[in-house]
């Protein structure tokens, strides 16, 4: 029997697994060692109930006795905190599902490539933050790790049976978001309501915002960059509105391979959950009669100043992509907190990089963990202050 266990249990990404595990056969068909969750106590008791799981772990210490009190009984054991997540990376599984948001999903994956698991990857943050880490860690253990966002899932497939060394190019996908369509002049007071109502992803709050700025098409293009071993010139994005083609690779010979689905991100969960097989999946089937078109075009860099960082981001190197995404984090929150307007994060990102240029622009792809942990802490000191001194300047204003 198989074992499996999933960070980031009760998340989009997280529940969407579960759901897939249920329909394969839960725990007469798994076994299931560690989910993980957040704040949402009573769900992750739940699911870990019904798939029986050795251990549920919750992020924050003071939810332990709620987790205790609902898991009494179940045989399931309860535990709480960071280092209790990072523990329950060392119970080794078959296939793990790293789904939290954000730096926090870093170490658990670490340690479950440590065990030599498959590492089903969502939490695309990791990469972006230390990828060359994360990719010597998986070659060390012999480990695997498998890409379920879902352009680096349709990247993966595009390549099945062919040779890295013939692409020419990789076409990243993107919605446009929330507010592709709002003139230029008015994203500066898009509120966080107008940037959730993402037009073709149900995802969780955070990427919904980062699509919207396209911080996630940043952050992606720097995970394919790290995942792909391409280099940053070949990748390129694309707005492709009705978010049916996943994502594309482009070979030497002028070829495409385009990967097509319904936007479902069961389809690149169920792809990592069955490799190297293909299995019957829950989702929608494409008609392209009744689908008709399909549209296209360049991404505005004005409106998505997120891109150029991306770039600025790659030809750094270095710890250039810890303190990137840690600014990013911070920036996202305060935008959240409604201290900061939309396009302000953007500005904050900026601001950090700038201000941590000796600490990260070393050229470097060897990196310790250590020294990618205090670049992110140092990142988010500098964001906190960038960001302090915005929303002075908006509150002066306003
Ligand atoms: P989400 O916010 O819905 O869920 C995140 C999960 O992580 C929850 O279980 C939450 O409780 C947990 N969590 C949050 N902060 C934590 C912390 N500090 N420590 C431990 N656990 C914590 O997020 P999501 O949309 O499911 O996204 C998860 C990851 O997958 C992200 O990296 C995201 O970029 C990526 N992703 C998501 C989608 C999608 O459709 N939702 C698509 C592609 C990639
Ligand atoms: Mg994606």
């Amino acid at each position: 029997m198989r074992s499996l266990s999933i960070f980031g249990a009760t998340g989009s990404v997280g529940e969407q697994t579960v759901d897939l595990i249920r329909r394969a056969g839960g725990a007469r068909a798994f076994r299931v060692k560690a989910l993980t969750g957040g704040r949402n106590i009573a769900r992750l008791a739940e699911m870990a109930r019904e798939l029986r799981a050795e251990v549920a772990v919750c992020a924050e210490p003071s939810g332990l006795a709620e987790l205790r009190e609902r898991l009494a009984g179940s045989g399931v054991e309860a535990a709480a905190g960071p280092e209790a997540i990072a523990e329950a990376a060392d119970r080794p599984a078959d296939w793990v599902m790293s789904a939290i948001v954000g730096a926090a999903g870093l170490v658990p994956g670490i340690r479950a490539l440590r065990h030599g698991s498959v590492l089903a990857l969502a939490n695309k943050e990791s990469l972006v933050t230390a990828g060359p880490l994360l990719m010597a860690e998986a070659a060390a253990h012999g480990a695997r790790i498998l890409p379920v966002d879902s352009e680096h899932s349709a990247i993966f497939q595009a390549l099945v049976g062919e040779d890295i060394a013939a692409v020419e190019r990789i076409i990243l996908t993107a919605s446009g978001g929330a507010l592709r369509d709002w003139p230029l002049e008015a994203l500066a007071r898009a509120t966080v309501t107008d940037a959730l109502a993402h037009p073709n992803w149900a995802m969780g709050q955070r990427i919904t915002i980062d699509s919207a700025s396209m911080f996630n098409k940043a952050l992606e293009v720097i995970e394919t960059r790290e995942f792909f071993g391409v280099a940053p010139e070949q990748i390129e994005v694309i707005i492709h509105p009705e978010s049916l083609i996943h994502s594309m690779v482009g070979y030497r010979d002028g070829a495409i391979m385009a990967h097509l689905g319904a936007p479902d991100m069961r389809h690149s969960i169920g792809y990592a959950l069955n490799w190297p097989d293909r299995s019957h999946l829950p989702v929608a089937r494409l008609d392209l009669a009744q689908v008709a078109t399909l549209t296209f075009r360049a991404p505005d860099e004005a409106r998505y100043p997120a891109l150029r960082l991306a770039r600025e981001v790659m030809a750094r190197r270095g710890l250039a992509g810890a303190a990137f995404n840690a600014a990013k984090e911070v920036a996202l929150d305060r935008f959240l907190a409604g201290q900061i307007g939309f396009m302000d994060m953007a500005s904050v990102v900026e601001a950090t990089l700038e201000a941590l240029d000796d600490a990260i622009g070393n050229g470097s792809t060897v990196m310790a963990l250590e020294d990618v942990q205090s670049v992110d802490h140092l990142a988010r000191v500098r964001a906190a202050e960038r960001a302090d001194i915005v929303a002075r300047g908006r509150a002066g204003a306003g």
